[in-house]
């Protein structure tokens, strides 16, 4: 087992990551910017050290100061969180330079789930389904006429996009090229790689993904799905299991071609593939992978009673899978609403100081946090301060249950989207399981 885990990573999953680390007897390192001096991740930690000034570049995802953070510390892992530098094959071969663990899959896959382009053909290769997808690699008459036969609207999508940036729709034809080359600046400025995309937008579609948890003997499991349609600007704001979208045997179907894809790739960690579900046609397309713990893993935590980050670490350290697919049992509804610091009309972070918090509980209410009374947010991250988790054995009693946490909540001081999720929560859409990922859209237009 590891002695001490470095983690690459700042505010709630950091916390998370200490958790699980302290649960398995694991000493736990932070990292902090100048502006998380005095962030509950650091506070939490057994030992903390600065590794440069707020911007993310200089600090979070500075490989370099990382790796001389492990130096000084002597730690012998690096967990990465998600987000910053959890999907960076850099810091994986870096780690393996330096003779320290990556908690993670092993680099090839690291590589070719990263790019969804890569992915995309590995999944068609595999035989599970997936959009086609069109290469931008030069724009001209022979790429219009290849758009044109797909039929709009389309969707322009950067290959190596994340976090629901980097991608447009596309209605004509005559829209086309200036998006293509707006798109090819932002994703060469955001990602470093200007590789586009494009495929057939779904007009009414659900996100559903599947929990992947896989050990370096061959042993992969799947934990289930996680319905995340109720997205804002393709960012996920509320999730849930099971979904309601599937039939049992789509369900079964889905998790299957799940855990297809993860054999092509000999995948040896914990991971998410993303699908993307056409309500019309009742079928189910793979989009991308994630190869990393995710935000919303917390749901499939309480579906299933494991601890997804606990077996992520025991699996790195080449751990065999103790438990077998038939041993994992789904009980309960679970929700999961993300709580962010913005202006719930303009949707922009709203950074400040919390001059009052009050955190839900009570039965099966878990809430994964990382602000108290007089934390000042600051502005330089993702606006996510909190994430309530809310379990209970259907769905109604869960949305029930999610309306009462909520209304304990209390977040003073700065503006926060709780009562948008009240709002989600309250809508015959959402109560009557009759929606798609423009839920929000459509309710902000009422
Ligand atoms: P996931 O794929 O984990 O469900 P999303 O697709 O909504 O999550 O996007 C999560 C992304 O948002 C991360 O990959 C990261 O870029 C960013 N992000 C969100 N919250 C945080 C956070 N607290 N720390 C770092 N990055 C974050
Ligand atoms: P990211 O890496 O940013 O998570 P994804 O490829 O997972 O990017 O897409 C993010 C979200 O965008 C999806 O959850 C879905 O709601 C929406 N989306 C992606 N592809 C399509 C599509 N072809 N048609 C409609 N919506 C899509
Ligand atoms: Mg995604």
């Amino acid at each position: 087992m590891f002695k001490k885990v470095l983690i690459a990573n700042r505010g709630e999953i950091a916390i998370r990551v200490m958790r699980s680390c302290r649960e398995l007897g694991i000493d736990s390192v932070s990292i902090h910017s100048t502006a998380d001096e005095n962030s509950l991740h650091v506070k939490m930690a057994d030992e903390s050290v600065c590794i440069g000034p707020p911007p993310s570049p200089q600090s979070y995802l500075n490989i370099q100061a990382i790796m001389s953070a492990v130096e000084i510390t002597g730690a012998d892992a690096i967990h990465p969180g998600y987000g910053f530098l959890s999907e960076s094959t850099e810091l994986a071969e870096m780690c393996k330079k330096y003779g320290v663990s990556f908690i993670g899959p092993h680099i090839e896959a690291l590589d070719m789930m990263g790019d969804k382009i890569r992915s995309k053909k590995i999944a068609k290769n595999a035989n599970v389904p997936i959009l086609e997808a069109i290469e931008v690699k030069e724009y001209g008459a022979s790429l219009e006429s290849k758009v044109q036969e797909l039929g709009f609207p389309v969707l322009v999508k950067a290959s190596a996009g994340g976090g629901g940036k980097g991608m447009q729709i596309v209605h004509k034809l005559s829209e086309l090229q200036a998006i293509v080359k707006k798109l090819e600046r932002e994703a060469e400025a955001a990602f470093g790689d200007k590789t586009l995309f494009i495929e057939k937008y779904i007009e009414t579609p659900r996100h559903i993904e599947v929990q992947i948890l896989a050990d370096k003997h061959g042993k992969i499991l799947h934990l289930g799905e996680r319905d995340c349609s109720v997205q804002r600007n393709y960012q996920k704001v509320i999730e849930e299991s099971p979904s309601l979208a599937l039939t049992d045997s789509e369900r079964a179907n889905i998790c299957a071609d799940a855990i297809k894809l993860c054999q092509a790739v000999k995948y040896d960690s914990v991971g998410t593939v993303e699908f993307i579900y056409d309500m019309k046609d009742k079928k189910y397309y793979f989009m991308e992978m994630n190869t990393r713990i995710q935000v919303e893993h917390p749901v499939t935590e309480e579906r299933c009673k494991i601890d997804l980050i606990g077996e992520q670490i025991k699996v790195a350290t080449g751990q065999k899978l103790e438990i077998s697919q038939d041993d994992i049992e789904f009980n309960n509804h679970v929700i999961e609403c993300r709580i962010n610091a913005e202006d719930p009309n303009t949707f922009a972070p709203s950074p400040g100081k919390i001059d009052h918090y009050h955190r839900p509980g009570g039965m099966g209410v878990r809430v994964d946090d990382f602000i108290y009374s007089g934390y000042q947010v600051p502005p330089f991250y993702d606006s996510m301060i909190s994430k309530v988790i809310v379990s209970a054995p259907d769905r109604n009693k869960c949305i029930t249950r999610m309306k009462r946490a909520l209304k304990e909540t209390i977040v003073g001081g700065i503006k926060t989207n709780i009562d948008l999720h009240l709002r989600i929560l309250d809508s015959e859409e959402f109560k009557t399981n009759n929606f798609s990922t423009n839920l929000i859209k459509e309710l902000l237009k009422k």
